[in-house]
């Protein structure tokens, strides 16, 4: 390929699930978009867990659906088990979770990046950047390769200077067989980048012929498995059941045993590791006073023989991992085809990007995924996605950045948190982390979020085609549902109690009483059958909230009035009165660009806030 003229708008550097998402973000943008990686067959691999979505997690992967991104509908085409879970609680904690034909996923990725216009895909090994005046002005490979552009974004995950742990055993590795990112980790450290570790662990993968599964508990798929993507009616895909079993207390000896060879608790490893998804030895150690631990056998796809048994991520020498697997109900005769490890690797401290995602110390680059301290494929996506909204905006010279509030999206949740208050452990999603979380629900992503992707232009013609026959129906449904109008004395007549204050309500209203079904509403007014079963859905768990919608809409405006508050990149915190020298240093390290962003970064107080507010007015007066 003849690099040497052509000066790409936008430049990817890995093709993990970050990188994905940026790429084809900026490609959909119409910039003219390259992505590099060590090797284009392994674009689209998931390093760890065969599943997309979960608490938290799914509610990322649809708003990443809203804005046209690939996640949600490259798992409609490889999910192998769908599951709605909490299915029985409200609709704002809802969480879709699929687990993943892993081939099957990598092949749609890739096929997907294949297909989309303004996209090259490239092989190699960036080494370094080239850059003038601050600026990011290309990359260079490994053998000298200059390639130029606008812009660059850094999605190499866990590849930067890469460790893996088994036993005692240390191997420099990007991932399992892969080799690591050692002169890029070096070059970001020459440039100044705060780089700390982090580490995360993956289980043995198992042979699914050796497992007893006649002994162990059966977890079926959801009957009618609801997809991911606003794009797709239905699951074709055949769906597949998967298996429970659980750790003992013979396990829980042989690793206790062990404890010393556990690179964990031996001293080997530096970096910290997921809080929430902790290894086996660290459940052992933590939970002490648990008996079993429970492990989800899972295929890793329709005609592979691999199964993850999620629950047992180690890093303990082969020898150990083989003992304590044999005393688990249904492994004892298990072979192995791929043993347990731990990685640790750099990340960069996220508090050195502003809220695009773009470096606070070198223009035009933006960080995505892993190297941000994120853990999780649906993290790493949704910071992908925003990247590659904004390199290409920039690469078009346009002065606008395109960001989403806490109040907006799950999205605007994770950058928010990642660039005030930084990371100390692999972050992960969770709906607790959304202060407006009946707001912001996994159903109502499109209607949040899909307009903001048309205006800035990442939105593509067919999703605008089905959303705006969508938006159609939900608005000709909502208007006929409220023009149906009855009386509480009529209503009696249909057995539905209200109160009988002489006031008229419309069905839309009637939506809002938990006890009232569609059904119900149907017997009452035959005409609502023509509505759409989906559009009908909609309305009624729109209705449901619209209440606590209009309650915190005070709330939400007082939080944006500080968002609104800029605070000037100059600002020298030290000169302003009143603030303690921890408060200083805390603002320094995070240079929050709102209030509303300062006042978020823990151990900042509320009359630190104050203070900071009248500086700025001030000087803004
Ligand atoms: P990755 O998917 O790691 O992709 C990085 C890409 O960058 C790769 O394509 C790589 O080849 C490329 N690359 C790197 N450096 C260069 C370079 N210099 N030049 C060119 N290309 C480069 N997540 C969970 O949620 N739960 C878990 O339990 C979990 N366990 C994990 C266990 C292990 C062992 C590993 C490796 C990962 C685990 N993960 C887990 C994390 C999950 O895999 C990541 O969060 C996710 O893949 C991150 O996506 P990413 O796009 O940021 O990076």
């Amino acid at each position: 390929m003849n690099t040497k003229n052509r000066i790409y708008d936008v430049i990817v550097i890995g093709g993990g699930h970050a990188g994905c998402e940026a790429a084809a973000a900026s490609a959909r943008m119409g910039a003219d978009t390259m992505l590099v990686t060590h090797k284009l067959e392994t674009i689209g691999v998931m390093s760890c867990n065969p599943a997309i979505g979960g608490l938290g997690k799914g509610h990322l992967v649809r708003e990443i659906d809203a804005l046209d991104g690939l996640m949600g509908k490259i798992i409609d085409q490889a999910g192998i088990q769908f599951r709605m879970l909490n299915a029985s609680k409200g609709p704002a904690v809802r969480g879709p979770r699929a687990q993943a034909d892993r081939k099957l996923y990598r092949e749609s990725m890739q096929a997907a990046l294949k297909s989309q216009d303004n996209l090259t895909l490239y092989e190699g090994e960036v080494e370094n950047f080239k850059i003038e005046n601050d600026a990011v002005k290309g990359i260079i490979l490994s053998g000298g390769t200059v390639i130029s552009c606008e812009t660059v974004i850094l999605t190499t995950g866990t590849f930067l200077g890469g460790k893996i742990h088994r036993g005692l055993d240390i191997t420099p590795a990007g991932r399992v067989g892969e080799k690591p990112a050692n002169a890029l980790s070096k070059t970001l450290k020459s440039y100044g980048f705060p780089l700390a570790r982090l580490k995360t662990g993956t289980p043995a993968r198992l042979s699914a012929k050796t497992i007893n599964w006649d002994v162990l508990e059966r977890q079926n798929p959801d009957k009618c498995p609801i997809p991911f993507s606003y794009m797709n009616d239905k699951i074709t895909v055949p769906q597949i059941d998967c298996h429970i079993t659980y750790t003992n207390e013979k396990t829980h000896q042989v690793i206790r045993d062990n404890l010393d060879k556990a690179p964990m608790y031996s001293g080997q490893i530096d970096g910290t590791g997921p809080r929430y998804c902790p290894s086996i030895e660290d459940k052992i150690v933590r939970f002490a006073h648990k008996d079993r631990h429970q492990i989800f056998l899972e295929p890793e796809g329709l005609d592979d023989d691999t199964v993850y048994p999620n629950g047992i991520s180690n890093a303990l020498p082969i020898d150990v991992q083989a003992e304590f697997l044999k005393t688990i109900p249904g492994l004892e005769n298990v072979e192995v085809k791929e043993w347990a490890y731990a990685i640790e690797y750099d990340f960069c401290d996220p508090r050195d990007l502003k809220n695009t995602l773009e470096s606070k110390r070198i223009s035009n680059l933006y960080l995505a995924g892993q190297i941000n301290g994120t853990t999780g494929y649906e993290e790493a996506a949704a910071q992908g996605l925003m990247a590659g909204i904004n390199a290409a905006l920039r690469s078009e010279g346009q002065e606008k950045d395109f960001t989403l509030d806490r109040a907006e999206a799950y999205i605007g949740v994770l950058i928010d948190d990642l660039v005030s208050r930084g990371t100390q452990e692999p972050y992960r999603m969770f709906t607790s982390r959304a202060e407006y979380r009946l707001l912001l629900r996994s159903d109502n992503a499109d209607q949040r979020l899909t307009e903001k992707g048309l205006e800035i232009g990442c939105v593509g013609s067919s999703r605008a085609t089905h959303w705006n026959q969508k938006k159609k129906a939900l608005s000709e449904a909502e208007n006929i549902l409220k023009t149906a109008k009855i009386s509480p004395h009529l209503i009696e007549k249909y057995d539905v109690k209200i109160n009988k204050d002489g006031r008229i309500r419309n069905a839309y209203e009637l939506l809002n009483y938990p006890e009232m079904t569609v059904e119900r509403l149907q017997v009452i007014w035959p005409e609502l059958k023509n509505i759409d079963p989906r559009i009908m859905d909609q309305i009624k768990t729109d209705a449901l909230y619209s209440g606590y919608t209009k309650r915190q809409q005070a709330e939400i405006e007082s939080f944006r009035k500080d968002e609104k508050l800029l605070l000037p990149e100059t600002i020298d915190y030290s000169t302003i009165g009143g603030l303690s020298n921890e408060v200083v240093q805390k603002l320094e390290t995070a240079r929050p660009q709102t209030l509303g962003a300062a006042s978020r970064i823990p151990g900042v107080t509320p009359a630190a806030v104050i203070a900071l507010m009248r500086h700025v007015k001030k000087r803004a007066a």
